[in-house]
């Protein structure tokens, strides 16, 4: 028995140190990342459901692998946030999409907020307001054209999460909730924290009009965020008949590869000028 366990914990052992190796080893690479300017952020174009207009950008980070190629966030995110590296990446995306929709002001193109994710990680760090503070002051953007999307889990000190929202949207910047329905929720959060706009979560659009019980669920997040005078967005729409019922339940705005998928800088850049040129 004592040999047994013995080997069990070497054959454990062993295995942790395989992980923590590779775990080391994505660190290692990220930070280097960081340094060579590999990452760049997609931008995709969130629609006004009753004009059809583009009314901001969400910000999504992709990693520019040498060897790897494009990699999409999944892959790389929750290694950032166990690692702590995800609070100077946060920041360069940050301040990456700030610079960019100054710049895209600057040309004449839309004035239109960019919505930037944030981790968990990043909004529990104590300066986290004097940093995005710097950001806006170097960049130059107005804080309205900037929002910030944090997650329901983040909530869950209300008080807390109530002082820190506070200071933030002093800056003037906005807050929306991220994954609207999937997390923990409760209405002494919504009643109580700065909160301008609540982004329905894929998962119940997806099948909003096969399903009685998705369809009831996003018909009452539309118009519990109008009762407390919040905007409301869904998210992942794909089809012509989500768009329809989304619409005839009055939500405000949709984002999803029937508007368009996440583009390039170039490719959003694109889009905006032909916009404007109508
Ligand atoms: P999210 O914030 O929920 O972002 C939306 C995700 O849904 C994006 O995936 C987007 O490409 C995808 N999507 C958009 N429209 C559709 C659609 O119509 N159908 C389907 N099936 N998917 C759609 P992406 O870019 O792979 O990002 C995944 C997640 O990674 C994001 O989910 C977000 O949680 C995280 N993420 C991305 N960028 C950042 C970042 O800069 N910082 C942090 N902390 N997290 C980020
Ligand atoms: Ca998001
Ligand atoms: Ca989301
Ligand atoms: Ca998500």
């Amino acid at each position: 028995v004592k040999e047994n366990g013995k080997n069990d914990y070497m054959q454990h052992s062993s295995d942790m140190d395989h992980i923590a190796l590779e775990k080391l080893t994505i660190q290692h690479e990220m930070r280097r990342a960081l340094h060579n300017n590999e990452f760049l952020l997609y931008y995709q174009p969130q629609y006004d459901l009753a004009s059809g207009q583009i009314v901001g950008m969400e910000a999504l980070v992709r990693w520019k692998h040498p060897q790897r190629g494009l990699v999409p966030p999944g892959e790389f995110i929750p290694a950032a946030e166990e690692s702590g590296i995800i609070v100077p990446l946060g920041e360069w995306v940050i301040e990456e999409a700030c610079r960019q929709n100054k710049a895209w002001q600057d040309e004449g193109l839309s004035r239109i907020p960019v919505s930037v994710n944030l981790s968990f990680r990043q909004f529990s760090q104590r300066n986290l307001t004097g940093k995005i503070s710097e950001i806006l002051q170097r960049t130059g953007l107005d804080p309205r054209y900037l929002e910030l999307e944090i997650t329901e889990s983040m909530t869950m000190d209300v008080e807390r999460a109530s002082r820190d929202l506070k200071e933030l949207t002093d800056l003037g910047l906005h807050i929306s909730i991220d994954d609207f329905g999937t997390g923990y929720s409760s209405f002494h959060y919504l009643k109580n924290l700065p909160i301008a706009r609540l982004k329905i979560d894929r998962s119940f659009v997806r099948d909003v009009q096969q399903n009685p019980s998705d369809a009831a669920i996003v018909a009452a997040i539309i118009s519990m965020a109008h009762n407390l005078q919040m905007q409301v967005i869904a998210e992942g729409v794909e089809t012509k008949g989500q768009v329809h019922f989304l619409r005839s339940y009055r939500c405000d705005e949709m984002q999803g590869y029937f508007g368009s998928p996440p583009l390039s800088s170039t490719d959003a850049q694109a889009l905006l000028t032909e916009k404007l040129n109508g």
